[in-house]
């Protein structure tokens, strides 16, 4: 094993979404830039995302599309990249993009060509990119509060060579706990704490959710049936599809409904939510009087689920038909169509969580330049930092929103 001590301007922990396009922002500065990667390849988490197409930015950016303790914290950085540039330098490099429901855009042909566009983008500005190098220690250099140095094994378990680099700003990129596999770390809390910068609580996000109870059977009896319908919790709503699984309910309404609930909190599906289902029953006694409750909810919903729902709301009455039931009852049963409760036992975790919510504490961190305000030259970005966004491509836009900014400064 033998020792060699490096200097560069700007060393990035972490080569992923945020990382690399920090590295290639302030490689084009002319800074001399290190972007160290614990595993094997680079953007794993690109590759693997949008289904292998990448949703890469969504035509609608707002605030309101974050979670974070302070929801003012991702504006600036928004403003500073918007949408609209990234779209431009995906544009310059001709690569094929669509758009989808709800404004998110995707790769045509595959994530890779994301990928390939921020290593080209990372080349072109003389950036260094060392992967399989697990970083063990960061120090500040003595007498001097911004400069640091980082101590890292590089290569593979039997031929590791200890490595020292000294920088004048260092970049934690290390994303968050979601997903181990492709690279989910607590690596950059564990430098927060040792900056004393403050955390906020963490736990997984965009995630889908299980149940303990009866509802676990239900859910595994419906598994592959999807509609559209409308999830409230905690004030909050979308309107998209879920999913039925043999482990509890997913799809993208749940994924984004699941940032905003608490543990022990119930969640409402409004099974019809383009349709005033009282008015539609009522309307649908006078008009198909003779059929059964379960024929005529077939019209608009999938048939296992309506079988399901007569078991919980209306065994007792299955074969009676529609004219026979009072109006104070149907009303009771369309509130009930309208207002499904659902109290998940929790969520599937960070094993298939597609981000982490919570993290670094924005309260420390400049958003201008997400540089940390008590620690001159220390800079956090991407998923580490307390923003998570909504599904639809915002994750990647924060990604390239703070990287630009710390891009700026560093
Ligand atoms: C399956 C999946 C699909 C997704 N699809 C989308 C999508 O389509 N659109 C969207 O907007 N968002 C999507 N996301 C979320 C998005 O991928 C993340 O929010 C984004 O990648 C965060 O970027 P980041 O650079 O902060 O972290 P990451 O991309 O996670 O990169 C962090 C990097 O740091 C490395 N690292 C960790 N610890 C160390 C260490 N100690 N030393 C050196 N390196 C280290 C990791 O190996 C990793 O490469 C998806 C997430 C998942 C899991």
């Amino acid at each position: 094993m033998h020792e060699q001590i490096e200097h560069y301007d700007v060393v990035i922990l972490g080569a992923g979404a945020a990382g690399l396009f920090c590295a290639a922002i302030a490689g084009a500065r002319g800074r001399r830039v290190l972007v160290l990667e614990k595993a094997n390849k680079v953007g794993k988490k690109i590759l693997m995302s949008g289904g292998g197409r990448c949703n890469f930015t969504n035509l609608v950016i707002e605030p309101e599309n974050f979670v974070s303790g302070n929801p003012h914290f991702c504006k600036s950085a928004l403003s500073r990249y918007t949408q609209w540039d990234f779209i431009a330098l995906v544009e310059r490099y001709r690569i094929d993009y669509e758009e989808r429901a709800h404004g998110q855009l995707f790769c045509q042909n595959s994530a890779q060509d994301i990928l390939t566009m921020l290593l080209q983008e990372c080349d072109t500005a003389g950036v260094t990119i060392s992967s399989r190098c697990e970083v063990k220690t960061i120090d500040t250099v003595a007498d001097s509060i911004c400069r640091f140095s980082v101590e890292f094994d590089q290569g593979r378990n039997t031929e590791k060579v200890n490595r020292s680099v000294v920088c004048q700003s260092l970049v934690v990129a290390t994303g968050a706990l979601s997903i181990p596999s492709l690279g989910g770390s607590g690596f950059g809390y564990d430098i927060a704490e040792q900056f004393s910068l403050a955390l906020t609580e963490r736990s997984a996000g965009l995630v889908p959710f299980m149940f303990s109870d009866a509802t676990k059977l239900l859910c595994e009896r419906l598994a592959g049936v999807a509609l559209e319908v409308e999830v409230c919790c905690n004030d909050q709503s979308f309107t998209e599809n879920i999913l039925f699984t043999h482990r509890g309910v997913s799809g993208p309404v749940v994924l984004q409904i699941s940032n905003y609930w608490c543990p022990g909190n119930t969640v409402a599906i409004n099974l019809l939510p383009y349709l005033d289902a009282n008015d539609w029953l009522l309307q649908s006694k006078r008009d198909q009087g003779h059929s059964l409750l379960r024929t005529v909810l077939a019209q608009k919903l999938p048939k296992a689920l309506v079988a399901e729902l007569q078991t919980l709301w209306w065994l007792n009455d299955a074969e009676r038909k529609l004219t026979d039931y009072s109006d104070l009852r149907l009303t009771e049963l369309a509130d009930l169509v309208d207002s499904w409760l659902l109290k998940p036992s929790g969520t599937e975790g960070y094993r298939t969580a597609e981000v982490t919510l919570g993290g670094v504490d924005t309260g420390g961190i400049s958003s201008r330049t997400m540089e940390a305000r008590a620690h001159e030259g220390l800079f956090f970005i991407g998923e580490v930092l307390d923003v998570s966004g909504h599904l639809g491509g915002y994750n990647f836009q924060w990604a390239w929103s703070s990287g630009f900014c710390a891009g700026q400064y560093v």
